[in-house]
């Protein structure tokens, strides 16, 4: 035989014996020829496929949704802020006019005016130059406005006064004038001069004598009357004075008991004899630092306490 044979029948027996290997090999046995390593490499490969989903980022792509912030037109709507027109209503603070009202007029619909506290008529004296209110709880002393504070001795009609009598008109008209510190010899410690006329000078609303009623400025007592005078002490301390009341027809004796508002007499010019003119001569006693740091019972300027009981009786607050 030569080579060549030989070579062939030696791939010939190769192959059958291959094929009988395969055909008795026993299952148990796969060993080498199932070399696993194969399919373990290719597995892992695949896996990384899933790095694809990084196209996700694509979905960064949603950024464009901020497109919406065309939505910002919206921003239109605001313009309904032009309904801010409406503010034109401010206008209506013009009725803040109604408010002067504060000025309050009196029954006769006449403003009440009042110069300031301590503005004496020229050449009476010299004024105070605060302006307290000593009793802010105090009800006016006459009954019903209207009423003229001012000055009888420098008052039309008044010994120092111009000409025309007490009943001129312009004793019967605004604006109020403080009298308290007028020129007197009594002791007033709370005036500059040391002296001073006490009280304030009030005339009733109209120029007849006895038909104004004066009332109790506070609750208290009646301590004194005296030919043209009466006193009442307040339940807090505070002496009140009316003086020129009309002696005969007095509301009140000494002991009595008032209530703030009752009636205590009519106006009119009693005087001890010689009349003075129809009005109500009024004062406020009470303990009071009079400077220094003294606490003086002594006449206390009413002007304030006067013109805010005013105020509050002919705007109805006090009745
Ligand atoms: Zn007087």
């Amino acid at each position: 035989m030569s080579r060549t044979v030989e070579k062939s029948l030696a791939a010939i027996i190769a192959v059958a014996g291959f094929a009988a290997g395969a055909l008795y090999w026993p299952e148990d046995n796969p060993a080498p020829s199932d070399p696993a390593p194969l399919p373990a490499p290719e597995d892992p490969v695949e896996p990384e496929e899933p790095a694809e989903p990084e196209a996700p980022a694509e979905p960064e792509a949603p950024a464009e949704p901020e497109e919406p912030t065309e939505p910002e037109a919206p921003a239109e709507p605001e313009e309904p802020a032009e309904p801010e027109e409406p503010e034109e209503p401010a206008e209506p603070e013009e009725p803040a006019e109604p408010a002067e009202p504060a000025e309050p007029t009196d029954h006769a619909g006449d403003v009440f005016t009042w110069l300031p506290a301590g503005d004496l008529v020229e050449d009476s004296g010299t004024g105070q130059t605060v302006a307290v209110n000593y009793v802010p709880d105090m009800r006016f002393p006459m009954e019903i406005a209207r009423a003229f504070a001012n000055s009888q001795v420098y008052g039309a009609g008044g010994y120092m006064g111009p000409a025309g009598g007490q009943c001129a008109d312009s004793n019967y008209s605004y604006a109020w004038r403080d009298n308290f510190c007028e020129t007197r010899g009594y002791g007033t410690p709370m005036c500059p001069a040391g002296t001073g006329h006490q009280g304030q000078d009030i005339r009733p609303a109209t120029c007849t004598d006895a038909v104004h009623w004066a009332v109790a400025a506070d609750s208290g007592t009646i301590t004194s009357i005296g030919s043209y005078s009466v006193r009442l002490m307040s339940d807090d301390g505070v002496r009140y004075t009316y003086l020129h009341l009309d002696k005969s027809a007095l509301e009140v004796e000494v002991g009595d008991t008032v209530s703030k508002g009752d009636r205590i007499g009519l106006v009119s010019n009693e005087f001890g004899g010689t009349a003075t003119t129809i009005h109500l001569h009024f004062e406020i006693r009470m303990a009071v630092d009079t400077g220094g740091g003294a606490i003086e019972n002594t006449h206390v300027p009413p002007y304030m306490a006067l013109v805010e009981s005013y105020q509050r009786l002919i705007d109805g607050t006090d009745s």
